[in-house]
């Protein structure tokens, strides 16, 4: 996330978009704003606008967060390996500005058979088609 200036980040995010977004953070299950949220629309990067989820991917995961079989577009994301709790899992990021955005696993539905786990501050929705 070296492109985004931090100090103005601090200003405009809230404290707990901030350290999802920025920290690695997560939030409770079942507090942030999308997981029971069903509008058709785009998610986008909350710090930096990039499109990178469409509700028609938005499923029932059960897990208190936002959870996705697919990203809106293959490029939209990137993953990385991360074990920092002593376990392997695959973080995901916003391709655009490195912001965190949650964990991709391999329980999901079909057509994809993935999870993308995502934090609710780490997105902005609109409505639209
Ligand atoms: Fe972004």
């Amino acid at each position: 996330m070296e492109t985004i200036d931090k100090a103005s980040l601090r200003q405009r995010l809230t404290p707990l978009q901030y350290h999802v977004c920025l920290e690695e953070g997560t939030e409770r299950p079942f507090t942030g704003e999308y997981w029971n949220h069903h509008e058709a629309g785009v998610y986008a990067c909350r710090v930096c606008g990039h499109d990178l989820f469409a509700s028609a991917t938005k499923y029932e995961s059960g897990t208190g967060w936002p959870s996705f079989t697919a990203p809106i577009a293959e490029e939209s994301v990137l993953e990385k390996e991360d074990r920092n709790l002593f376990m392997r899992r695959t973080e995901v990021e916003c391709a655009n500005c490195g912001a965190h955005l949650g964990h991709v696993f391999d329980d999901g539905p079909r057509p994809t058979g993935l999870r993308y786990c995502i934090n609710s501050a780490s997105l902005q929705f609109r409505q639209g088609p």
